[in-house]
């Protein structure tokens, strides 16, 4: 692709011509004050279609063997109505809403009433109580870390099911998922209706609550920036991990256990997704504090994008290719398996390194070695809305030399490992890449734009020291 949307990418300068600008930005910065009609116009299409979006996924799984175009060339063909698919559709049941919600009171209740103890006896690892970024109020918040124990004890109760107790089948989640999908959307409705009503008239930090006049946008971005509960049920930080990732490795392992059952065996497709997305998951448990200090958590809103996003979208669409290969028991050659596993693990190597990088950086202040040398430093500054004056520092060495955004292009190698597990058979599995090449592009922009408000001069500065976004030479 084409740098078009930048039509002035400056050349890369000289790390020593860079001086520190400390006349750079002043003023808001963070989620938009105004919404442009075309903000307007996405918003209310997503708001309509993105749950029909979520069902027609799973719909064409369930009735059409994951054959995506099935339903629409069966209802242009008349062979079948709306109505006939809709009735196929299984409805909400009794037992999906009691499954669901002991799920979700699981859930909070590990995150609640359980400080972390990991910290205490894991080498390396980072929980207990941990601060976030500061807010564009100026407020700094408290978070209890301790998503990694969530999900160690939420997995050794699976496995001693499994192994041991047979409380319930290991294919419960994929023998109720369509049902489990109305349970998801009431509550992902309900918890971004909750947090607008929230916003506007019991707001936890009322100078972090942002209003654009707008009802769709408002719903849809989020009013308050960091809602919560009392002291510690912070509503960014529960939805975005738990339930939907905690859910995630265990919907993947209910898929495999599901093919087992139907085919026999567990193919070497459904292994590598399994593990390769388990790779991905216990990562961003591992590495929860560093996550306070990127965008979901310390520049988005929580609305709709995030609260039904966290319950609907994320656990439905992100396990599609475990959910295929249930339907399409792949086995692929070793060679192709060989392929996939070098590429998830090359992307993960780089998504994880650039993370590492940007977090080692942020935390030492700069005093550390990237790639074995003292890094280059950019030194910005920005203003708060309670006019406080801050200072911070862009790295320009590492992979954050190398292109501004180079994390994403590691997580979209990861994203099409996946992808390519499940082979060439159908277009569904391969949602996920697309999806994720269009999530991490927006991004991109909507995170430099927001830093070249935030910083001003010195985030061109910036972009004149590494002048590509994704990809050096093509974005
Ligand atoms: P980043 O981790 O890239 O964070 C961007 C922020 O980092 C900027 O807003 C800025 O914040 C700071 N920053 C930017 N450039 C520099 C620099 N050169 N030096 C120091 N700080 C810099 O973005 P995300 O939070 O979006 O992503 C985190 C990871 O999560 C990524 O690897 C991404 O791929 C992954 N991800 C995965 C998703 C999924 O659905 N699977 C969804 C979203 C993200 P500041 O204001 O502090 O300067």
């Amino acid at each position: 692709m084409a740098a078009k949307s930048q039509p002035n990418v400056p050349k890369a300068k000289s790390i020593d011509s860079i001086t520190n600008d400390r006349t750079a930005s002043q003023g808001q910065w963070g989620r938009a004050w105004e919404v442009d009609w075309f903000s307007l116009g996405s918003i209310i299409f997503l708001l309509l279609c993105a749950p029909f979006i979520v069902y027609y996924f799973i719909m064409a799984c369930d009735q059409y063997s994951c054959a995506l175009t099935g339903p629409v060339v069966d209802i242009a063909t008349g062979r079948a109505q709306l109505s006939d698919i809709w009735a196929k559709t299984p409805p909400i049941t009794r037992k999906a809403a009691q499954l669901y919600t002991l799920w979700v009171t699981f859930q909070v209740l590990l995150y609640t009433s359980l400080p972390d103890f990991c910290h205490k006896f894991l080498p390396g690892y980072v929980g207990g109580i941990q601060e976030g970024a500061v807010t564009p109020a100026g407020v700094v918040n408290k978070y209890q870390i301790n998503g990694l124990q969530a999900w160690l004890l939420t997995h050794l109760l699976w496995f001693a099911n499994a192994h041991l107790l047979s409380w319930f089948s290991p294919t419960i989640i994929f023998d109720n998922w369509i049902p489990l999908l109305w349970c998801a959307n009431i509550l992902g409705y309900a918890v971004s209706t909750f947090a607008m009503v929230k916003g506007y008239f019991f707001p936890t930090s009322a100078r972090d609550c942002k209003f654009t006049g707008n009802f769709f946008y408002n719903y849809m971005m989020g009013v308050e920036f960091n809602p919560r509960i009392g002291k510690w049920f912070d509503f960014k930080l529960f939805f975005n991990g738990r339930p939907g990732i905690v859910a995630w490795t265990l919907i993947n392992l209910s898929f495999a256990a599901k093919q087992r059952e139907l085919h026999g065996h567990v193919t070497n497709a459904m292994v590598l997704v399994n593990v390769l997305q388990a790779i991905y998951v216990i990562d961003f448990f591992w590495n929860e504090t560093w996550y306070l200090k990127t965008i979901d958590i310390c520049h988005d809103h929580f609305g709709w994008y995030l609260g039904w996003g966290d319950c609907v979208w994320l656990p439905y669409l992100y396990t599609l290719q475990g959910l295929y290969l249930v339907y399409h028991p792949v086995q692929l050659s070793t060679p192709h398996a060989m392929g996939v596993l070098l590429l998830g693990l090359v992307g993960y190597y780089i998504f994880r390194v650039a993370n590492h990088q940007k977090d080692l950086f942020r935390r030492t202040d700069g005093r550390c070695l990237i790639w074995g040398k003292k890094p280059k430093v950019i030194e910005c500054s920005y203003t708060s809305a309670d006019g406080q004056r801050h200072h911070s520092k862009l790295l320009v060495s590492g992979f954050w030399g190398v292109a501004r955004h180079f994390n994403y292009v590691g997580d979209l190698m990861g994203s099409l490992a996946y992808c390519l597990a499940c082979g060439g058979g159908h277009l569904l599995p391969y949602f996920y890449i697309i999806y994720m090449a269009i999530l991490l592009t927006h991004r991109c922009l909507r995170d430099e734009h927001r830093c070249a408000s935030k910083y001003g001069r010195d985030w061109e500065r910036y972009t004149a020291a590494v002048p590509y976004r994704l990809l050096p030479g093509i974005f």
